[in-house]
């Protein structure tokens, strides 16, 4: 800046001196050619012609030549230029403008014939290039790759062009071409160009893109038809809070947005001009200066200055500053005619130089009221800065700037853009979509309930808790069809809370709508609030009461049978080997050392006796003496080690065990039979899980489910609940794990079948690029990091409604405790085995009887009643021996029998 202030002051004092010692200046003219409606510009034109001749030039004077031209009347121009170019003592060296499209070609023909630079400052649309044209408008290409980014850093997938005038799409191209690239690779649709007719009445046409639905809309069109453009936008309400503008016309920022500023439409616009640029401000006062001079008013300011206007005075400017450094080769020029032969071999000669100035003013690098420039070999401007400004609610703001060496660059930090994001958010009401299943939204009972009082779920705490934490208000309302949301492929159509978003009846959409890679294509989604995967439904199979003789259960039958069998077995083999060995044939009366006859202490009887005593780890007070003997009891002792160990570890377990048969222990099981059917929800994202997936499994499931009869598919997750209780185990339902989770906390005969098939998570849902998306997302984190949403899955899950019930009753009935149910089998041998014996006893004691009625010679029931007496007396534990009237042999040997155990 102070080398601009202190090389103007030297230039000022130099022409002040030349005027002093009256040197004489020399006379060009330069033509300017404006329509007529440009009267800014000529003014810029006009008073940068006086500031240079003033400050920048010492020997030569330029003089303006204004004209004003229609834009289609090339003839006219061609006829007009020609004239001041025959003119004598004119001098024309250069010629500014015109803007228009079809006034330039004739204008281009003639400087690039006779060599007169030609500067010009207007969005260049063709590629035509002319030797003697240098352009200060921003290259056609650079300017849409600042769009492009622009468009791109706000994240946009599809957009609309909306444009005014034909040349506008041309100017466009280069945007639409990169964006198309970029869309088609992320298979998305582009853009759609849509031209404003000719009727000043735009609504018809705002109404079919709002139809579209598409909120982002790229307008072209003149600065002064933006508001009327925008208003006609609004009242169709396509100025919503989700609809975004970029606005192309350079000079937007001129225009007063004060009807939009409120809205919350985000309108951003792009801007070469910085108001606070020294040299910008500098201009303007000379400017206010100049017209004030002339008994002007001047209506100029640094906010309102038009980029044509600017590059107007830049481009005077520059020739300007190339004239000190060439001007003086250019040998002074006579008029051309235009029409003569003779004209046109005189001003080859004549302007030769001019081809020189422009290269010159090619290769400066100077500074403007429209910051740095630089240009390419075409004179095409290759170095700008653009400012991309938003509208907010004081007016426009700067966000960032753009050039081409760096693309865009934000001056806002991002917790400044949080916090705007913030102030935005409060003072708004949400209209919040959602619909009904428990235990995320439900009515609430009550009568006379109104507005939010009328629900209560998880749905609403959690809105409640990011509404109080972001300051906005809320309004919930049921989505009509009561569908989550899915694709109609053939329709292309969204139905339920997803179209709700989409046409923009709703800005969120709360409940257990899962996060899917559709629904992201349609809607935006915030952090997951919760975490799930599919699992399967099932009912617990009912509780078997323990059997009776459970304990008979550690060992299979055949094995009983085998035991029975080598029990038999080896108490024979020991009696045959022991009848066999010597060692096992005793002495019946140990003190007599000669005995006539030996004894068997191994009868069958004891053989049986002894092998039973051992395999019910009692022994016998028998014990084998001889080698053999003492194997096989050897053998029958590991044996039933063996066996009652393992009859032991096994008993705990059937005596406790409830018997649960298990049909299906996964999608494995459900697949490979078809007794059992599976279904799930209509319309969800499970179905779509199954309809899509490439796993074999869960396409022949997906088959599977659609051709049954009747049909597998719920309306809800109640009715599919309902159907696994009362279909008594013949129905399995697919169902997301929370919800699976919910319903098991209450009806304990219900149960979770399996691991999940997936993982994804519910996700609040807003209409796509919806500027709430960051503040609710951060409030969903925070929640989460707080265990905020821990509580609240208690709270509903657990606490509310009859939760944790299962939980309870499995408390309440410790396992590990065995009832009679269990062990009363065991009782039951003991009765039956003491009956038994108590029988056996009375067989003994009715022969006993029989055999004292012999032996006294009384009758049976007189012995009856004696021995009966004598055995209900209960005490004494002698018996006297009942001898016999005649003694026989039997009785002598009896008698002799009791003596000898005596
Ligand atoms: N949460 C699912 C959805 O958003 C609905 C339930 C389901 O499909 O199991 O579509």
């Amino acid at each position: 800046m102070m080398r601009y202030f202190a090389v103007t002051f030297i230039f000022y004092i130099i022409i002040v001196n030349c005027h002093r010692s009256g040197r004489t200046r020399k006379n060009v003219t330069i033509i300017g050619l404006f329509h007529p409606e440009e009267l800014q510009e000529q003014t810029a034109f006009r008073i940068a012609v006086e500031r240079v001749n003033l400050i920048i030039l010492n020997d030569t004077t330029i003089l303006p030549h204004v004209e004003e031209v229609s834009a289609n009347d090339s003839f006219n121009i061609s006829k007009r230029v020609c004239n001041i170019l025959a003119e004598k003592g004119t001098n024309a060296v250069g010629i500014f403008g015109p803007r228009a499209e079809t006034a330039i070609g004739i204008v281009k023909s003639i400087s690039d014939y006779y060599e007169i630079p030609h500067i010009e400052t207007r969005w260049e649309t063709t590629t035509r290039k002319n030797k003697m044209a240098i352009n200060l408008y921003p290259e056609s290409k650079l300017l849409a790759q600042a769009l492009m980014d622009t468009i791109r850093d706000m994240d946009w997938k599809s957009f609309t062009v909306v444009y005014e005038k034909d040349e506008g799409i041309v100017r466009l191209q280069e945007l639409l071409k990169s964006h198309d690239g970029l869309a088609k690779g992320a298979g998305q649709t582009p853009f759609t160009i849509v031209q404003l007719g000719e009727d000043p009445d735009h609504r018809p046409l705002w109404k079919k893109i709002k139809t579209s639905g598409e909120t982002h809309i790229v307008l072209d069109c003149s600065a002064d038809k933006i508001v009327s453009i925008l208003r006609q936008a609004k009242a169709v309400g396509m100025m919503g809070d989700y609809n975004s503008y970029v606005v192309t016309s350079l000079d937007a920022h001129t225009i007063d947005f004060e009807e939009f500023k409120f809205g919350q439409t985000n309108i951003t616009a792009l801007r070469m001009l910085d108001p606070s640029s020294a040299i910008l401000q500098k201009a303007v006062q000379d400017w206010i200066f100049d017209e004030m001079n002339h008994n002007r008013t001047a209506s100029v300011t640094s906010n309102n200055l038009k980029i044509q206007s600017a590059l107007m005075y830049d481009a005077v400017h520059l020739f300007a500053e190339a004239w000190i450094k060439l001007g003086s080769l250019y040998t002074t020029p006579v008029p051309i005619d235009c029409y003569s032969k003779e004209g046109v071999q005189k001003s080859i000669i004549k302007i030769s130089n001019g081809f020189r100035l422009l290269n010159f003013m090619k290769l400066m690098q100077s500074e403007g009221m429209s910051g740095k420039m630089a240009f390419d070999n075409s004179g095409l401007r290759n170095y700008f800065s653009i400012e991309i400004l938003q509208l907010i609610d004081k007016g426009f703001k700067k966000l960032g700037s753009w050039d081409p060496k760096n693309g865009i660059s934000y001056t806002r930090t991002t917790s400044e853009m949080a916090g705007e994001q913030l102030q935005n958010i409060k003072n708004k009401t949400f209209i919040i979509t959602s619909r009904i299943g428990r235990p995320y939204l439900d009515f609430k009972k009550g009568e006379g309930l109104k507005g939010n009082d009328r629900f209560e779920g998880y749905s609403l705490d959690l809105i409640e808790e990011i509404a109080q934490e972001l300051g906005f208000t809320y309004i919930f309302s049921l989505v009509p069809d009561g569908q989550y949301g899915s694709l109609d492929k053939k329709t292309g159509q969204w139905n339920g809370l997803i179209r709700e978003l989409q046409e923009r009846r709703a800005d969120l959409a709360i409940c257990d709508l899962t996060i899917t890679y559709d629904r992201r294509s349609a809607v935006d989604f915030t952090m997951p609030f919760m975490t799930l995967g599919i699992s399967i439904l099932f009912s617990k199979p009912v509780k078997q009461p323990p059997e009776m003789f459970s304990f008979f259960k550690p060992l299979s039958f055949d094995v009983w049978v085998y035991m029975v069998t080598a029990y038999l077995g080896v108490s024979l083999l020991l009696y045959f080997l022991s009848r066999c060995s010597p060692f096992e044939w005793e002495n019946p009366h140990p003190c007599n050392p000669d005995p006539k006859e030996l004894e068997l202490t191994f009868t069958l009887q004891n053989c049986l006796w002894f092998s039973i005593g051992s395999l019910m780890a009692q022994g016998s007070d028998l014990l084998p003496k001889a080698v053999s003997t003492r194997l096989v009891a050897g053998m029958w002792w590991f044996f039933t080690l063996i066996m009652i160990s393992s009859y032991t570890a096994n008993l705990a377990a059937f005596l406790t065990m409830e018997r649960m048969d298990a049909p299906i222990t996964g999608v494995d099981d459900l697949v490979n039979q078809n007794k059992i059917k599976y279904g799930l929800l209509r319309g969800g994202s499970t179905a779509n899980f199954f309809r899509d997936s490439n796993v074999s499994i869960y396409q022949r499931m997906w088959s599977t489910m659609e051709s049954s009869q009747p049909s597998v598919f719920v309306k809800s997750n109640d009715e599919g609940v309902e159907r696994v209780q009362k279909g008594k185990r013949q129905y399995a339902y697919f169902m997301e794990s929370t919800s699976l989770e919910y319903q098991m906390e209450r009806k304990c005969d219900l149960e979770m079948v399996g691991g999940l098939l997936d993982s994804k998570g519910y996700g609040i849902a807003m209409p796509f690029d919806s500027p709430y998306r960051t503040a609710i997302s951060g409030a969903v984190l925070k929640m989460q990091e707080s265990g905020k949403l821990q509580q609240l899955k208690t709270k509903w899950w657990k606490l509310m409604h009859g939760g944790g019930q299962c939980d309870k009753r499995n408390e309440a009935t410790p396992s590990n405790e065995l009832g009679l149910a269990n062990v009363g089998g065991v009782f039951l041998l003991l009765i039956y085995g003491c009956s038994i014996a108590f029988l056996v006893s009375l067989l003994e004691f009715l022969w006993n009887v029989r055999k004292v009625a012999v032996q006294e010679r009384i009758t049976p029931a007189e012995a009856f009643l004696l021995e009966l007496k004598f055995v209900l007396l209960c005490h004494g534990t002698t018996k006297p021996l009942r001898k016999p009237r005649e003694p026989s042999i039997r009785g002598s040997f009896m008698k002799l029998d009791i003596i000898n155990k005596k």
